[in-house]
């Protein structure tokens, strides 16, 4: 599984733009809650339905791990429920992700397929969605500072939000470890 050939600088130049207009350097934070309100997609917690919803109760409470976020589709409107239980970190993520959908302008698809009951994936969709995500929580140059040792591992983890997981992803994944390496071997 590759992604399409050009998505990747698409995606780059997309995050950029996105990025842009909140007013963001390449070293801040993104905030997703903040992309949400600029993009005018509600966030709900999973926590606001149990009250109204069983079946946000299940999630929550016996298979926590299950439900990261998701669209709901209310026609053209999009509306993510994310699971608030989930570390910081991981919230990030997962509502940027579903963010990203919507800045990719994936087609809403249904989340159960109506004749096997069975979740309906597309996993070249989920591929550019997770690419996007990498993009705008820890850009190339964040990730190539980091390999640089210009902030530790734990400084860009606290400043960016992200788990060590996404960033160590995107310093290798944005090509900035091999970069970084090459460099110091230059100057050894
Ligand atoms: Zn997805």
């Amino acid at each position: 599984m590759a992604l399409r050939r050009g998505f990747k600088s698409e995606a780059s130049d997309l995050a950029e733009e996105v990025r842009g207009e909140l007013g963001l350097s390449r070293f801040d934070r993104m905030d997703p809650f903040a992309l949400a309100r600029h993009l005018a997609v509600p966030v709900i917690p999973l926590s606001d339905l149990t009250a109204t919803c069983s079946g946000a109760q299940y999630f929550l409470a016996v298979e926590p791990g299950t439900l990261s976020a998701v669209t709901v589709f209310e026609g053209v409107r999009r509306i993510v429920v994310h699971n608030d239980t989930h570390s910081p970190a991981r919230q990030n993520s997962n509502v940027t992700h579903e963010l990203a959908h919507g800045l990719l302008l994936h087609a809403p698809a249904p989340a159960l397929d109506s004749a096997t009951g069975c979740r309906d994936w597309n996993a070249d969709h989920e591929e550019e969605a997770d690419w996007l995500t990498g993009e705008l929580l820890v850009t190339r140059p964040m990730a190539l500072a980091v390999a640089r040792g210009k902030f530790s591992r734990e400084s860009a983890m606290e400043r960016l939000g992200v788990s060590r997981k996404m960033l160590q992803w995107r310093i290798n994944a944005t090509g900035a470890a091999k970069q970084a390496a090459r460099e110091a071997d230059r100057f050894s």
